[in-house]
């Protein structure tokens, strides 16, 4: 190899995995991705009933993040990233239904608006918070959080936040709902979680032909770059710089990069034990219906638990809550239902007494009795399929971390070993695509400080 230019292995074929390959692919380096599955991970295509769906993230929020992505490439955007109607939906609290964000006409629209204005002097700080290196000595990072604290203000936790601002009940729970995207109860999440709706305000998106779109997106950059995605290849080792895969074949490469979750990269590294149930975050489980028609139902349905503390006991103590958070997407003759589960790795199917009763709980508070009956067909992913390539339990964001070592200050180095870097969800806080993104713009720069880019160094 030439000076500065680096064999780079990346084992995961995840968004992380892929977008990190295109940008270092871009720096000139010959990169090859090791994926044991398809590629896209917790994003892929399934037919269901002859409808295609993009399972896993539905939501593209954060835009800025991938714009920043593209200016690095120097790609044009092919997504054409659509508003999603309703942005992120309908809330059904206790205290009645809110939409976030809250319209003009609605009687909350004035404490959204407090809301709104509490939190402004963070919304220009949010695209170096997602993307920096998480280093205080850095003048744009150490902005952000000076801008994140002034507004988080004494508070730890989304709920301690919350609470302060004495915001009516309905509002209150409604932003509860999206410490989730922490994947841990608002009084676990740190305050940040609680400022989430006001930050992505109207910017609610997916890209005009399905999630899907970003992964073809990614595979396409990387495959113009020269990255060889190789599909069906888990490796099962890794020691130094070089992998040893299922099959007994082994690779030596000048640099690694993990886009795992951090403990499956422990173990492959020989070292640590699966997280115990209470510290992860929570897993789900996916319904994907093909319906015979249009469902009756806005974009976007969301039904929070309906008692905060006792979702969150039972989180705690790896058992099912009461209730619990119910997503629900509907596109014209495709449903979606998400259910919030603790990270137990168990299979889980719709005929589950307690899965049933959650289906009840949607469908009566929606006012679509018996929709699901009606569907032509269902596909369901449970823990154990999040399980299988990701986090013990099938916890979506990995280890949940004790609050002083959360958000912007978790404790996964981005260098874990000389000549191994790591990415993905389990890595960058925030968890969902913008973390995603953001973290491997983050990794790109360290390592394109640490090493010449292979354009300019040979
Ligand atoms: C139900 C659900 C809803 C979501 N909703 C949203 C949303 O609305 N908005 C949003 O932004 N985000 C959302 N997310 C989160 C988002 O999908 C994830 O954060 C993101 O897709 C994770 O990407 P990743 O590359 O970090 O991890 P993964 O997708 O988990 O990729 C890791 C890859 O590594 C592979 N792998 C594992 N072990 C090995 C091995 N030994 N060798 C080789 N390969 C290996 C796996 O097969 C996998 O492909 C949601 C997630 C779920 C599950």
């Amino acid at each position: 190899m030439g000076e500065g230019r680096q064999s780079v292995g990346i084992l995961g074929g995840g968004l992380a995995g892929l977008a990190l390959a295109c940008l270092l692919a871009e720096r000139g380096h010959p990169v090859t991705v090791y994926e044991r599955d398809r590629a896209g991970g917790k994003l892929r295509r399934l037919e269901v009933g002859g409808l295609a769906f993009d399972t896993g993230p539905s939501l593209f929020t954060f835009p800025e993040v991938w714009r920043a992505f593209l200016a690095r490439l120097g790609e044009a955007d092919p997504l054409d990233l659509q508003p999603l109607p309703g942005g992120l939906g309908l809330h059904h609290t206790p205290f009645g239904t809110v939409p976030l964000p809250v319209p003009p006409e609605h009687p909350l629209f004035a404490e959204w608006e407090r809301y709104l204005t509490r939190l402004e002097p963070l919304r220009p700080h949010l695209g170096p918070l997602l993307s920096t290196p998480p280093q205080l000595w850095r003048p744009d990072f150490l902005r952000a959080s000076r801008a994140l604290f002034g507004v988080t203000g004494p508070h730890l936790t989304a709920e301690g936040w919350i609470r302060a601002q004495r915001y009516p009940p309905a509002l209150a729970h409604a932003l509860r709902t999206h410490a989730l995207n922490a994947g841990r109860a608002p009084q676990d999440a740190p305050a940040l979680y609680a400022l989430i709706p006001g930050l992505v305000g109207h910017e609610v998106f997916r890209p005009a032909r399905g999630m899907g779109a970003l992964l073809e997106t990614l595979l396409s950059f990387a495959r113009a770059r020269g990255v060889e995605v190789l599909e069906g290849v888990e490796v099962t080792r890794l020691r130094g710089t070089t992998l040893t895969f299922r099959d007994g074949g082994a690779v030596t490469h000048d640099l690694l990069v993990s886009a795992l979750d951090p403990q499956r990269l422990r173990r492959l590294r020989g070292q640590g034990a699966p997280s115990p149930a209470a510290r992860r975050t929570v897993s789900g489980l996916a319904i994907y219906a093909a319906l015979p028609g249009p469902a009756p139902l806005p974009a976007t349905s969301v039904l929070p638990p309906s008692d905060f503390r006792a979702f969150r006991r039972a989180l705690r103590a790896g058992a099912w809550p009461p209730d619990t958070l119910a997503l629900v997407h509907a596109d014209g003759p495709r449903l979606a239902v998400l259910l919030t589960v603790p990270a137990l790795t168990r299979r889980l199917g719709p005929d589950h007494p307690w899965v049933q009763a959650e289906l009840r709980r949607v469908e009566e508070t929606l006012g679509v009795p018996g929709l699901l009956r009606s569907a032509l067909d269902v596909q369901v992913l449970d823990p154990l399929h999040y399980a299988a390539g990701g986090h013990p339990g099938g916890a979506i964001y990995g280890a949940a971390h004790p609050l002083w070592r959360s958000g912007p200050f978790h404790p996964e180095p981005y260098r874990p070993a000389p000549g191994l870097w790591q990415v993905g969800t389990g890595v960058h806080p925030g968890g969902g695509i913008p973390a995603v993104l953001g973290g491997a713009l983050t990794v790109d720069r360290l390592i394109g400080a640490a090493i010449p880019d292979a354009h300019h160094g040979g």
